[in-house]
């Protein structure tokens, strides 16, 4: 079964933004972790331990909008099911996060982490009732890096 983004922000989300993608997973029972650098300079992993918890770690010394889109991501990965008892880590490495990826999943688990930084409906309110137009002022207000807010103003049809 996979849960939308949609489904996690209607069940944990507090409505303030930027949205607490750390909140979030940890009230999905999710325990999340920063390491000072993990090793293969993976950005971030999500684990299905021995027990059945399952725990996100993600390297705090990358810029905080890659932190929050890294966990954003393993939250999808999550969601998406893409976790079982044949598949019990996905370690994410910073390729993993282009659009083109190159496994469906990876590219799923970043429309996935897109959708719950910047949820379509929240980044029209923004420009359409409180008037933010400029990307750099939505990237801050999301708390995602321009790059990402550019690449998802295209996706929701607002720039091209
Ligand atoms: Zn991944």
């Amino acid at each position: 079964m996979t849960v939308t983004p949609t489904d996690l922000l209607r069940q944990h989300w507090d409505g303030s933004l930027p949205v607490d993608v750390i909140t979030i997973a940890e009230k999905m029972g999710i325990k999340v972790t920063g390491e000072f650098g993990m090793t293969d300079s993976a950005s971030g992993c999500i684990e299905r331990h021995p027990d059945g918890s399952f725990e996100i770690t993600y390297d705090i010394t990358e810029a905080q909008v890659r932190q929050r889109f890294t966990i954003a991501h393993e939250i999808g990965h999550y969601a998406l099911g893409h976790l079982n008892e044949q598949h019990r880590c996905f370690r994410d490495h910073p390729s993993n996060f282009m659009s083109n990826a190159q496994s469906a999943q990876e590219r799923q688990a970043n429309a996935f982490a897109a959708e719950l930084l910047m949820p379509q409906s929240i980044v029209k309110y923004a420009i359409q009732s409180k008037g933010v137009h400029k990307v750099a002022d939505l990237a801050n207000v999301f708390n995602v890096s321009q790059a990402a807010m550019s690449y998802r103003l295209k996706n929701i049809g607002i720039t091209r």
